[in-house]
């Protein structure tokens, strides 16, 4: 890695530029076209460090060392649960911020759940990140640099190859934007990551492949379809009434039910694209058959499918999670009603990894924004050198 700092007044992290933004700053240097393909190239191999990219010739590595400003995350703590399935990753952006990303490996699958703010400003009662409220938005780069991370660490083997299944993939194949914050509420960091991953020469996901989960912000639904891409839209429900929707979902006091409901037609008639409602089952409190009945309802108005998700029992949280025998009677019932639903597993519940718990299962100390150094060490299982580096 380059020591020297970058000494233009303009650097910037090139995680955060798209393909044009990096053909713009290589004709700016005088660079042919071709050089920032393989600029990019390296970039979606997880390499930033202009010294690293061989190909280039000297002087151009010297440019590009001094206009880039590359935020690299370090990896606080990392904890592997599911028999090496669930990586759960705590990442601290070069000003402290510090956020949480998962990956879960499924036979022939890796999916990243990102997240795009640090901390979130929703206020969800129930939800881990949204006691810790809001910090600040993430960039384009640093949300990109969590695939990043994920991406070249299972290319190059960085992960410890004894907590990784036989059957995992070398590379990431879905993301979802469902780990800390609202990505709607982000929109030109969740658009630019958005372009990143679906960019054939970038990390070449299918639409489909790429999940934005969103509590129901009415405008950014609008313009997430306004791109065009029949990205899957996962709209995070928990409640089926108002009145109780209000209260686990502040938000749905400024966009109530009906409001959201019609945008979710409106991006499923334009993507053509089947949405999901996600439903954190909550014991005792949207568990109820009066619940299920109105889910039942609105699912099937929207030709949506259904995902029900337990609760992960949270520190400092009053919220429970539902008893078993609660859980399979509610989703019979809304099943019974005619809509589709599936029972999903609560991935890494021994990993703190439902969004925020790990953030929030460290002493944050007083007046720090940082997880604590000590006592992250005795948490966690495994602490590893995962790092962005060549992939090979
Ligand atoms: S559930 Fe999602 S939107 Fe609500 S506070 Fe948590 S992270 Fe924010």
């Amino acid at each position: 890695m380059s020591t020297a700092p970058p000494s233009h007044p303009e650097a910037i992290d090139p995680y955060a530029l798209d393909r044009d933004g990096l053909a713009a700053v290589l004709a700016e240097l005088g660079a042919p076209a071709y050089r920032a393909r393989q600029v990019h190239a390296w970039l979606v191999r997880g390499v930033d460090d202009p010294e690293a990219m061989t190909d280039l010739p000297r002087d151009l590595r010297d440019q590009l060392g001094e206009r880039f400003a590359p935020a690299r995350p370090e990896l606080v703590a990392h904890t592997v649960a599911d028999d090496g399935h669930t990586h759960k990753l705590l990442l601290r952006y070069p000003d402290g911020e510090a956020i949480e990303t998962v990956l879960m490996l499924y036979p022939g699958r890796a999916t990243v759940c990102i997240s795009t703010q640090a901390g979130c400003a929703m206020g969800c009662p129930f939800c881990a990140t949204g006691q810790l409220g809001f910090r600040r938005q993430l960039t384009a780069g640093e949300v990109v640099r969590q695939v990043v991370v994920c991406d070249a660490a299972l290319r190059s083997g960085t992960i410890d190859a004894d907590s990784l299944p036989e059957d995992a993939p070398d590379h990431v194949t879905n993301v979802v934007f469902m780990g800390m914050g609202e990505p709607l509420a982000n929109l030109p960091a969740t658009l630019a990551t958005v372009g990143w991953l679906h960019d054939p020469e970038g990390f070449r996901l299918s639409a489909r492949g790429i999940t934005v989960s969103t509590v129901g912000l009415v405008p950014g639904i609008d313009k997430l379809a306004d791109v065009g891409l029949p990205v899957t839209l996962a709209v995070s429900l928990h409640a089926a009434t108002d009145e109780l929707r209000d209260e686990l979902v502040p938000v749905n006091r400024s966009h109530p039910l009906a409001e959201l409901e019609d945008a979710v037609r409106r991006y499923r008639d334009r993507t053509n694209r089947r949405v999901t409602i996600e439903w954190c089952l909550i014991g005792d409190v949207n568990d109820d058959a009066h619940q299920a009945d109105r889910l039942a309802v609105i699912a099937r108005r929207l030709r949506a499918h259904v995902n029900v998700i337990p609760m992960n029992p949270t520190p400092g949280v009053r919220w429970k999670e539902p008893s078993k025998r609660a859980t399979h009677a509610f989703v019979a019932r809304v099943r019974d009603r005619g809509a589709n639903i599936t029972l999903r597993d609560t991935r890494g519940r021994d990993a703190d990894a439902a969004c925020g718990q790990l953030l929030a299962s460290y002493d944050l100390g007083s007046g720090s924004r940082l997880p604590a150094a000590v006592g992250a060490a005795e948490r966690v299982d495994q602490l590893l050198p995962l790092r962005q580096g060549p992939a090979s």
